[in-house]
């Protein structure tokens, strides 16, 4: 365990040293937060970005509202809406409001035809207008991101690697190799808090209406009774540049 930490370290070292634009990508879950804070060991000050969604449960909002100031993260928050969320409000967040014009219509017009909502007939659209598109936004000014994948989270990150180039961006995983409990030891090792929907047993955290208690795999209870399901919303699968 320890040698991880210390090979995660050394692969945030890498990126600040070989990329001058480099920020961690925090979705405020178990495995962002062991990212943020084993990064923030190395370079006190990193930047922090989350790409947050108007599907997201409130308790994540209020989770990262505490562990923005807790940690002093000046976290830039990414958002699809036309108005900030009365929950996500908080003057010590940097929030950059994406437009949500191409996101209504296509819900209307899926709601019109199916009387269903977007995320329950076209999940991968979804994402890609409210996470993959804010995603790129994010992204747009960097060399490098560093991300809390890792390759026991689920059937789709098994292949991934430490240090991957996409399109010219770059991609840092430092704890890629580390397992569930793994995570959970360094949490409870540090004293760090966690988002209370793990206290319920959820085990993968994403938008309310495509996360479910359950399954083998911990990403087993995202996008279930889908095609997507216990998939990729689409940010590590496509080229955002
Ligand atoms: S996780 Fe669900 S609600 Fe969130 S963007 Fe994707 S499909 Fe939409």
């Amino acid at each position: 365990m320890e040698e991880k930490i210390k090979h995660a370290q050394e692969l945030v070292e890498y990126a600040i040293t070989n990329y001058p634009r480099v920020a961690v990508a925090c979705s405020f879950g178990k495995d962002s937060m062991v990212t943020v804070h084993l990064a923030k060991e190395v370079v006190p000050d990193i930047e922090v970005f989350a790409v947050m969604t108007i599907y997201k449960p409130h308790e994540t909002y209020k989770y990262l509202k505490l562990l923005n100031a807790e940690w002093n993260l000046n976290t830039t928050v990414y958002l699809v809406a036309e108005h900030i969320p009365e929950e996500l409000r908080d003057d010590e967040l940097k929030i950059i409001l994406l437009p949500p014009d191409e996101f209504i219509q296509k819900s209307l017009m899926i709601k019109a035809e199916t009387g269903r909502e977007i995320y329950e007939v076209d999940p991968d659209e979804c994402c890609h207008l409210l996470k993959v598109e804010p995603t790129k936004a994010a992204v747009r000014s960097l060399d490098a991101w560093i991300c809390g994948l890792r390759n026991t989270e689920g059937r789709t990150r098994a292949d991934y690697r430490e240090i991957e180039d996409k399109g010219g961006l770059i991609k840092i995983n430092p704890i890629l190799t580390f397992t569930e409990a793994e995570i959970w030891r360094y949490i409870a090792t540090r004293g760090i808090k966690s988002h209370p929907w793990y206290a319920l047993g959820y085990r993968s955290l994403g938008c309310q209406p495509c996360s479910q208690i359950g399954g083998i795999l911990e990403r087993d209870g995202r996008w279930q009774n889908t095609s997507k399901c216990g998939g990729e919303c689409g940010i590590h699968t496509q080229l955002l540049k």
